[in-house]
């Protein structure tokens, strides 16, 4: 839902009166869950900080608060030395000028990491990874995608033995875990060091001569090696390999360390261990394939478009809107993200035997970054009026389904229906393609709390949820139907938590994210 940033008042003089401004800043992508964050690394390319770059624009979904790149380049008497450069922004506002690439991120291994705070304070500098030691057997970055669960009582334990933490991110950890092994092999300290750590991770990290990765047990966030020329590429959705035009391998597994180093580029066989001695099942993360990854790209062995369809469809067939009227039944999406899903309920309802069309009824902009609201407008609808508009001659007298991925707190969607009901609409009705969320994320998802969630609030009561929006009808996808949609990736595969409170390993319920806040 909206999130408002850096309200701060200007005065501007304008034809000799004072108007008094509010610049707001939008930042869209937090009306849905936000997630995690995306990572890139690259071995054995003269050019590896500019495809890190690439592929982390092919990542920018995952996390737009910051971003950063660090290489590995030979220093004076051949010592290896790693340069970074991060900031808060955008992958394009970050790294805006080619210099960058040309005289500073220089080498042929790099790592890369587009953040979203889900611990850790979002305003701070310093939590912008990859984070880089220097420690007794030589430089360590590392970049992270997930959230660890003991991350609290690792990092006490480390206080209380002297550890100093330059951050408040739970990544940090690792690295000290890692930087106090007694182990003289680094892969054999970063195993020791992720066998300590509990929750979700997907990791990758550069030590002097090595690109390495490593997935947790459970495989809650994706992770993907890929081929480009000579060079390996591991990162964490397959849409960065269509950007760079690389070739796609295999997934890291569950469980697993990958290294590549220089005798993989001249044997050709990546080096892989497992940490885990039992393995458990997989839990990977269905709203990945609900919202978050993008559905151009392969994860968890499927496509996420297929997935995302399969999603729309079982929509279709479990809550189908009818045409009691004989009258075309009108499907929008709520651009972008449901518009995967809304051709999927489509082509199901037709098949249903339903006289229906999708049509474009949403306009979305785009363009919107920093923006100007006089006060006295209510912040949220000005908000959702700026970002969306409504294509009134597809919606009038119609029967019109919006089909949507998820309603967290329901304000926007409130406000949206508001702005369909404007365009006098037959009737509205609403079709979610996963179930109510109901319960916090401990692996990297993140929800505003309990309390904030509509489900949470009405008690899952989908008629009086279906009131409060404004809509004539309301259906979400059940648990179980949301499972059977995505069956063929196995229904026992994947953690759907916060739809059910059941999460797959010990959490902390009491669990704040300001407790890492120095
Ligand atoms: S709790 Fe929800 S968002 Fe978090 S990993 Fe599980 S399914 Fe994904």
């Amino acid at each position: 839902m909206l999130i408002i940033k850096n309200v701060s008042l200007n005065l501007t003089y304008k034809y000799h009166s004072v108007h008094l401004f509010l610049i707001m800043q939008f930042n869209l992508q937090k009306e849905k869950p936000t997630c995690n964050c995306g990572v890139f690394g690259i071995f054995g390319s003269h050019t590896a900080s500019l495809e890190t770059y690439y592929g982390l624009h092919a990542l920018q979904h995952r996390g737009q608060e910051a971003c950063g790149i660090v290489t590995m380049n030979l220093g004076k008497r051949g010592k290896p030395v790693f340069i970074s450069h991060k900031g808060e922004g955008l992958v394009t506002e970050v790294f805006d000028d080619h210099e960058i690439f040309q005289n500073k991120l220089v080498g042929q291994v790099a790592i890369g990491h587009n953040r979203y705070s889900t611990t850790g304070s979002a305003q701070s500098i310093k939590n912008i990874q990859p984070f880089t030691v220097n420690y007794r057997l030589g430089n360590l970055a590392v970049a992270h995608n997930g959230n660890l669960t003991n991350a609290k009582q690792i990092r006490e334990e480390l206080v209380n033995e002297g550890a100093i933490f330059q951050t408040t991110s739970d990544t940090e950890v690792i690295l000290h875990l890692i930087a106090r092994s007694r182990l003289e092999d680094q892969v054999d300290q970063i195993k020791e060091a992720i066998q300590k750590i509990e929750g979700a991770f997907s990791l990758i990290l550069m030590t002097d001569d090595k690109l390495i990765a490593a997935r947790d047990p459970y495989g809650f966030r994706p992770m993907v090696i890929g081929k480009l020329n000579d060079a390996y590429i591991i990162t964490s959705e397959t849409c960065a390999f269509d950007l760079l035009s690389a070739e796609f391998i295999r997934e890291v597994n569950p469980g697993e360390i990958v290294v590549i180093d220089e005798e993989v580029l001249s044997t050709g066989e990546i080096k892989s261990y497992q940490f885990t001695e039992v393995q458990p099942a997989k839990k990977h993360c269905i709203f990945e394939y609900i919202y978050f990854s993008r559905p151009d790209s392969f994860i968890f062995g499927h496509n996420v478009d297929k997935m995302r369809r399969r999603l729309g469809k079982a929509l279709a067939r479990n809550h189908p809107v009818l045409n009691e009227d004989e009258e075309k039944v009108i499907v929008i999406s709520v651009p972008d993200s449901s518009n995967t899903t809304a051709l999927g309920y489509q082509t199901e309802l037709e098949k249903l035997g339903v006289n229906c069309r999708l049509e474009i009824g949403l306009i979305r902009s785009h363009y919107i970054g920093r923006t100007f609201i006089q006060p006295g407008q209510t912040n949220r609808e000005i908000g959702v009026k700026i970002k969306f508009n409504t294509v009134k001659g597809v919606l009038e007298g119609r029967t019109v389904v919006m089909v949507d991925d998820s309603i967290v707190r329901g304000t926007t969607s409130k406000q949206i229906v508001k702005l369909i009901r404007d365009a006098n609409p037959k009737s509205i009705h609403l079709r979610i393609s996963s179930s109510p969320i109901t319960h916090p994320c401990f692996y990297g998802m993140d929800f505003p709390s309990k309390e904030e969630l509509i489900a949470h609030n009405f008690n899952s009561d989908i008629k009086e949820m279906a009131k409060y929006l404004g809509v004539d009808s309301l259906e979400y996808l059940t648990s179980d139907e949301m499972l059977e949609a995505v069956s063929e990736a196995g229904k026992e595969n994947f953690c759907y938590a916060c739809f059910s409170g059941k999460y797959p390993t010990e959490v902390d319920l009491d669990f704040k994210k300001e407790i890492y806040e120095l």
